[in-house]
């Protein structure tokens, strides 16, 4: 076996953990099955509890990784065949077809302009974020190349408008498009980067040891919550975290969904979903942080807007976090003891009205704001399953990755030689994350 390991999962974990290893004259695999590395912080607006920027942080180890002579980055990949062997892993990857060529795209974005078909953006579509059927990540992404929605490859998107000019070849048919407008586009820049023939490529790679950091999700709403869905002006804390950021869909600003009018007076529901079958059944440990986070910088853009919290326990367990609840409320945040029933709407205005009991009176309120923000937990990734079957490792009850022993080997598994860090152990802040990320990498690299 050669004196490589792989990582899977690129957020601030993975990264951390590939920069540690690769110092130690490592070769690391860091793999993502997303067109680029940086997971959930490449989001984020600020962190908690100093809110720096996040992507002010987090880029510079992205470039930092990208140009590692020691780390290979492997992103739009799955892990599909792991295998131990001569004291390592044998392991098949699966680059998915982008479509595009990543040694000749420079990410110049002219691809991106000619395209003809504007979506609502996965994450950003209910605060109005669109993107295109091809579509650079995010500004940051690593690597710096446009990804094309493979419905748009086979020719599923031409009622939606996709390159004019009316063929009715399905594409996975043609070898030469002579209509693609994106095609034409890097042409006319003197480059060939867009393949619209590329199928997916297998990747064999040998091991000595393995880190999963799959990372965590935002929870979505169930059907209805708080008039989630229903009610255009209730968004989850992942949505508003957008709508703060300078790069999200409004440029940072906070405005209603249903008239873009600034919001000046916002309720934030912890917990919320906590106690339904849809909702999540433990705490996120973040959200409260995350919430204090939300009313600090809303404060910042703007003194007057009136910010309550609705919550029913506070945790502030990390470092500063108590402090930085304080600044909320020195800020003049109103933090209410109260258990949210029913969230209603003024069909004309579309303000909305919460009907809460407060836990401190026992009294039924109703207060009326212009936005209400849904605190959502943080969930296991979706895709643990499928890597825990191949990897094969046991999740527990919730989906995360489970350690070996918690208290006396943990970060090992069931597996030796597979470690975990970061939200593939469970809900976890960035700077934790960090720190076990460091962990794993050494675990990693020391196993022989
Ligand atoms: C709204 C919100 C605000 C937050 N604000 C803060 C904050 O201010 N401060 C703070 O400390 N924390 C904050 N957090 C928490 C923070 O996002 C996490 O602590 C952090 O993202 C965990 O990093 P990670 O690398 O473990 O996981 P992630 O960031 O989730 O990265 C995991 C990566 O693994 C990839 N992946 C998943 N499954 C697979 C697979 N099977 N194969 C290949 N790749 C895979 C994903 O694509 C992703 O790129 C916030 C979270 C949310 C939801």
């Amino acid at each position: 076996m050669n004196d490589a390991i792989l990582i899977i999962g690129a957020g601030v974990a993975g990264i951390n953990c590939a920069l540690n290893a690769a110092e130690y004259g490592t070769k690391v695999y860091l793999v993502d099955d997303t067109p680029s590395i940086g997971g959930m912080m490449a989001r984020l607006d600020k962190t908690f509890p100093t809110n720096d920027c996040s992507i002010c942080i987090e880029a510079p180890q992205m470039y930092e990784v990208d140009n590692h002579p020691n780390i290979e980055i492997l992103s739009n990949t799955e892990v599909r065949k792991v295998k131990k062997a001569d004291g390592g892993f044998k392991i098949r990857l699966v680059k998915k077809a982008r479509f595009v060529d990543e040694d000749v795209c420079t990410g110049c974005g002219a691809c991106v302009e000619a395209c003809p078909v504007t979506l609502p953006d996965e994450m950003d579509g209910k605060i109005g974020g669109t993107r295109k059927l091809i579509h650079m990540p995010f500004p940051q992404a690593v690597p710096n190349v446009v990804v094309m929605d493979p419905d748009c490859r086979f020719g599923r998107m031409q009622d939606k408008g996709a390159c004019v000019g009316g063929c009715v070849v399905d594409c996975s048919q043609c070898r030469e498009c002579p209509i693609a407008l994106c095609l034409k586009a890097c042409q006319k820049e003197g480059k060939d980067a867009i393949k619209l023939w590329m199928g997916n490529k297998n990747i064999d790679i040998e091991v000595n040891s393995i880190v999963v950091a799959t990372g965590i999700m935002d929870a979505k709403p169930g059907e209805g919550l708080h008039g989630y869905g229903l009610l255009e002006n209730v968004i989850t804390n992942m949505e508003f975290e957008r709508l703060m950021n300078a790069g999200g869909p409004t440029a940072g600003q906070i405005i209603r969904p249903s008239d873009g009018k600034h919001a000046h007076n916002i309720a934030w529901l912890q917990c919320a979903g906590r106690g339904l079958a849809t909702g999540v059944p433990y705490c996120s440990k973040v959200c409260c942080m995350i919430a204090a986070k939300q009313v600090i910088i809303t404060k910042e853009h703007d003194a007057s807007v009136k910010a309550t919290v609705l919550y029913n326990d506070l945790k502030a367990y990390g470092k500063g976090f108590w402090d930085f609840y304080r600044k909320a409320v020195d800020q003049g945040v109103r933090y209410v003891k109260g258990r949210p029933y029913y969230v209603s709407e003024d069909q004309e205005t579309k303000d909305l009205t919460i009907r809460y009991e407060d836990l401190e009176s026992g009294e039924i309120k109703e207060e009326e704001y212009d936005m209400v923000v849904l605190s959502m937990g943080l969930v296991a990734a979706d895709r643990n399953k499928k890597l825990a079957k191949v990897l094969n490792l046991e999740l527990n009850e919730l989906g995360y990755f489970k350690e070996k022993d918690p208290f006396l080997a943990p970060l090992e598994t069931n597996v030796e030689g597979i470690y975990l860090c970061g939200g593939a152990t469970g809900p976890i802040d960035i700077s934790e994350s960090v720190v076990q990320a460091t962990a794993a990498g050494i675990k990693a690299v020391t196993a022989r």
